[in-house]
């Protein structure tokens, strides 16, 4: 489970600074999809050996009076799902009265806060945060600057993840060949990653009303469940063992199952963060989107989710019975001109609720599944390499043709390809997606992205 980190404090104090810093490392896999824009105020940091979500409470309006008004409901909810608060303020405002009543609030929960100082670059930090102290907020008062990094390892390491160990089991073992992970040696990396015949962890995501629970019912009615437990918390999601066609899964129900006959009992709220644990935690994402709704921003922030994670994808678009074909048409072109860009991901169009088409789900996903964990040879790679490349020269850059040497695989789960030239990193974004295309068609991958990295060589 990753453990939580929320981002409080006022406006301007440097939150968003502070938060971009902390993911940064993830974006390389969205960068590859101009098409998207990430969320941001949901991501996942890596610090060490250590993984957390951080959320960017954005919401809190230092002119409002009390902090029922002050706090916005998503910032509440975000500080409430969190296990640790970092609680930023700025060393060269001073002390406001503003943070003074977000730290009456958050004396009041039950909450590790880290009172953090930001913008101490230029200033004498220690004389600038003094009067911080009398918010009595834990004995430290850790000096931060965010937009140039400074103190902000130290937070994490001595202060913050101590507090997230304590709480957290260590990274499970598929983020141990995370896309960023260069420490493990590709045996290594190998030795770690799912084979092709392991249980396929199934996560079912998508924003409310979808349609998941009319989903994960009717596949479970079909299928032979082996067992199921319901959630221990609101914030956990259902993992459902089940078998399909002789293979076995994990369905995991971000819906929170709602089997039983009062439905209305179960009101789930929907929980962005129980939404990227249970796409961390899964080999595939199965995304559910409403036809009825067309593509919303909720989708395509979900759908950023995914492929920062770099896992592989489905996607389902519910409710297409009883659709007119003027609509259907309209849906069709809708998902062409917004999702065009993920063009590795299959399209079902299906109706949880008659059932229609779902069957046909597990092929793309068991495609899936078997795309990503694939092992690919360095001959392999280096031979296509040399096709895409005769077929189709690298264009020159500062009037030397840009020459492209080897490959070999970097990581799986997402399939990373890693390519060795010189001024590789010089290459346009359309040669890049160009071999990317052609190691997708050529290893026949489908269903997960593919990320391609480049390396200098002389
Ligand atoms: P938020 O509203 O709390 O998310 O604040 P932002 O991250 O948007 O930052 C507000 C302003 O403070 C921006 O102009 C940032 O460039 C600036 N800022 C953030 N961190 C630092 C810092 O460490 N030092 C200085 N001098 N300015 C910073
Ligand atoms: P969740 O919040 O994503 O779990 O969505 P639910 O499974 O609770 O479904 C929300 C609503 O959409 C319910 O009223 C369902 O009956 C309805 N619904 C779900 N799937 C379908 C479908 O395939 N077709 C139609 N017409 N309605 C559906």
């Amino acid at each position: 489970m990753l453990p939580v980190v929320a981002l409080v404090g006022r406006p301007n104090v440097g939150k968003s600074t502070l938060f971009n810093r902390l993911t940064r490392s993830r974006d390389a896999l969205v960068a590859d999809y101009p098409g998207l824009t990430r969320d941001r105020q949901y991501g996942q940091a890596e610090v060490e050996e250590h993984s957390f979500i951080v959320i960017d409470t954005g919401g809190i309006n230092g002119d409002e009076e009390g902090i029922d008004l002050v706090m916005a409901e998503q910032s509440l909810m975000a500080v409430d799902e969190a296990d640790a608060v970092l609680f930023l303020v700025d060393a060269r405002d001073g002390l406001t009265a503003a943070d003074h009543s977000i730290a009456e609030y958050l004396r009041k929960q039950d909450k590790k806060v880290f009172l953090v100082a930001n913008k101490i670059d230029g200033i004498d930090g220690d004389s600038a945060v003094a009067e911080f102290y009398s918010l009595g907020l834990g004995e430290q008062v850790h000096q931060i600057a965010a937009a140039h990094g400074r103190g902000v390892t130290q937070l994490l390491t001595l202060a913050l993840t101590p507090h997230i160990e304590a709480l957290a089991s260590p990274k499970t073992e598929e983020d141990e060949f995370g896309y960023d992970d260069d420490e493990l040696s590709l045996d290594e990396k190998l030795a770690e990653a799912p084979d092709e015949n392991d249980t396929i962890k199934l996560a079912i995501i998508g924003k409310p009303n979808v349609g998941k629970s009319t989903l994960t019912n009717r596949i479970l009615g079909e299928e032979r469940v082996v067992v199921y437990d319901m959630p221990g918390t609101t914030r956990d999601s259902v993992y459902i063992p089940m078998e399909h066609d002789g293979r076995s899964y994990t369905l995991i129900d971000t819906a929170g199952i709602r089997r039983r006959k009062n439905v209305s009992d179960v009101v789930e709220k929907f929980s962005v963060i129980k939404t990227l644990r249970a796409i961390e935690d899964a080999n595939v994402c199965l995304l559910v989107i409403d036809a009825r709704d067309g593509i919303s921003d909720q989708d395509l922030s979900l759908l950023g989710f995914i492929l920062e994670a770099g896992r592989s994808l489905v996607l389902a678009v519910n409710k297409w019975d009883g659709m007119e074909e003027h609509d259907k048409d309209r849906v069709k072109s809708e998902l062409d001109r917004r999702l065009g860009f993920i063009d590795f991901a299959r399209i079902h169009f299906i109706s949880a609720l008659h059932g229609t088409g779902v069957g046909h789900l597990y092929e793309s996903v068991e495609e899936a599944f078997v795309s990503a964990t694939k092992r690919i040879s360095t001959a392999m790679v280096t031979k296509i390499l040399d096709m895409a490349v005769f077929d189709h020269q690298p264009p020159m850059h500062q009037g030397r043709r840009i020459k492209l040497k080897y490959a070999h695989a970097g990581g799986y789960n997402p399939p990373i390809i890693v390519i060795h030239g010189n001024s590789a990193k010089k290459l346009p974004h359309s040669y890049k997606r160009y071999l990317m295309n052609y190691y997708r068609k050529s290893l026949k991958i489908m269903g997960t992205p593919i990320r391609i990295e480049f390396k200098e060589t002389s």
